[in-house]
């Protein structure tokens, strides 16, 4: 990881210029998008899954203050969503991939995992969604690594300073920043 002041994209696997690119432009328009979802009372992440022929599979966004469930991170719900239309709980022959706002927290990395998906690509860093938000992420080790380890493919922080406005303005409007009390 690169240590100089603007944050840089990182990855665990050698950086595809193209694939990047696509990223870069499907991260923003998500991040565009989640405005409109913020509005009508979701939770400030969306996620979009794409087969490898640039092809939407599924998007949703969290919605766990509006539907009263803490399982409901985007992520989660994108995955069974995906899972849903193809009909089968293993995504793998699919080679799919994930587009999140920002990075995926313990519960969805673990989600993600066992979903069979081979990509994944986020925008906000963990560290930057607590610092603004308060949100808490969890517990994370070595996860890039991890992820390697199964043949998933991760792209982090890209394009962070839109995604960091879009939190930014969630906690400046007052919505709701949920956990539980310790
Ligand atoms: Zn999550």
């Amino acid at each position: 990881m690169k240590t100089n002041n603007k944050i840089s994209v990182i990855a665990n696997k050698k950086i595809d210029a193209k694939k990047l690119a696509n990223a870069s432009k499907i991260i923003l328009d998500l991040q565009q998008e989640l405005k409109k979802y913020i509005n009508k009372g979701y939770g400030p992440f969306l996620a979009a899954i794409y087969d490898s022929n640039g092809n939407l599979i599924a998007k949703a966004a969290n919605n766990v203050v509006n539907k009263s469930c803490s399982n409901n991170h985007a992520e989660i719900n994108a995955i069974q969503l995906a899972e849903k239309k193809l009909g089968t709980y293993d995504l793998s022959p699919y080679n799919l991939s994930i587009y999140v706002t920002a990075e995926p927290c313990m519960m969805c990395l673990g989600s993600i995992m066992w979903s069979g998906i081979k990509e994944v690509y986020y925008g906000v860093p963990s560290g930057q969604v607590t610092k603004i938000t308060g949100f808490d992420e969890g517990f994370k080790q070595n996860w890039y690594n991890e992820f390697k380890k199964r043949g998933i493919t991760v792209y982090g922080q890209i394009e962070t300073q839109a995604g960091e406005k879009v939190l930014k303005d969630y906690v400046s409007n007052g919505h709701t920043v949920y956990k539980p009390n310790r």
